[in-house]
């Protein structure tokens, strides 16, 4: 596995790659890899024959009093998990690389409407933040495919939103929320649960799965269902953020009959904050 820390470098092999026509796909990760980021791994080995990971902790994507710093960094092994997935490059570029002045970490890229509810309205400019850097690395990396984890619902959009905008050659693929036996989608930040919230955490899972089981059986309204959820999370520990019943394609509020829906939750337990969503 190639080892890249510069631009230069990576559009150099990306264009070694293109000139020998061989297909390119990426995964962009923060790295801490557990195994949903290897599902994404070798979703992309099997789509085309180079296959070409990031791992940026980016600071755009992070509000002030949230957790940049502490964020794990676990590079050697990373390295050594991408090396056993057969990855063809890892691309690690350092924060200047990305952002060498003071002006480029200032480019906003907002959708309003997607990218300013839910998670938006809580994380003013995280979706901004990703927006920015992945469109720097789809400009570097140059792939025709990229893949991400449908664990991450709304980013999914805003990327997909992104390529779509700003007509970006890059087909995007995206991945089932790889979970712990126990249903907890897997997180780098789930390392920051103690023993006890740990055991707790699993309920958000369970929380989502009812609610869907309340949609299907179509008995109750969605208001309902989700201050019934609010209030079983509440009780458990939780903060919720939202949990929100929405329509699948766009995150807008859903007419009771609408049929493509997606609920999606975020609640802090303790000060962790901890995103799930579930597909109708
Ligand atoms: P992150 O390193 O958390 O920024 O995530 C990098 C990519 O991995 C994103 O596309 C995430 O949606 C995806 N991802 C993270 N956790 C999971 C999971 N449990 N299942 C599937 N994909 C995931």
């Amino acid at each position: 596995m190639q080892i890249i820390t510069t631009i230069n470098e990576m559009k150099a092999l990306s264009d070694s790659f293109r000139k020998k026509n061989e297909r390119i796909a990426f995964v962009p990760t923060m790295g801490n890899l557990h195994p949903g980021h290897i599902q994404l791994v070798e979703r992309a080995e099997t789509l085309a024959p180079k296959t070409i990971v990031s791992i940026f902790v980016n600071p755009l994507q992070f509000g002030a009093n949230e957790d940049f710093d502490a964020y794990p960094r676990t590079l050697e092994h990373d390295r050594y998990l991408l090396e056993l997935a057969n990855v063809d490059a890892l691309f690690t570029p350092a924060r200047n690389e990305i952002y060498p002045d003071k002006n480029s970490n200032k480019e906003v890229i907002e959708f309003p409407g997607l990218s300013d509810i839910l998670c938006g309205a809580s994380r003013p400019g995280h979706f901004s933040g990703v927006a920015v850097v992945v469109k720097h690395l789809f400009e570097t990396v140059q792939p025709d495919i990229a893949i991400f984890g449908e664990k991450d619902y709304q980013q999914v959009l805003v990327i997909k939103k992104l390529v779509a905008e700003y007509d970006l050659p890059v087909e995007i693929i995206t991945i089932p929320t790889q979970r712990e036996s126990d249903g907890l989608a897997m997180s780098s930040r789930n390392g920051y649960l103690s023993e006890q919230e740990r055991q707790v955490a699993p309920l958000l899972y369970k929380t989502l799965c009812q609610a869907r089981d309340q949609l299907r059986a179509k008995a109750v309204h969605f208001s309902e269902i989700e201050q019934q959820a609010n209030e079983v999370l509440t009780k458990a520990g939780f903060k919720p953020d939202y949990f929100s019943i929405r329509h699948s394609g766009d995150l807008s509020e859903p007419a009771e009959d609408e049929k493509q829906l997606v609920i999606l939750v975020a609640a802090y337990l303790g000060k962790t904050r901890l995103i799930d969503n579930i597909l109708i």
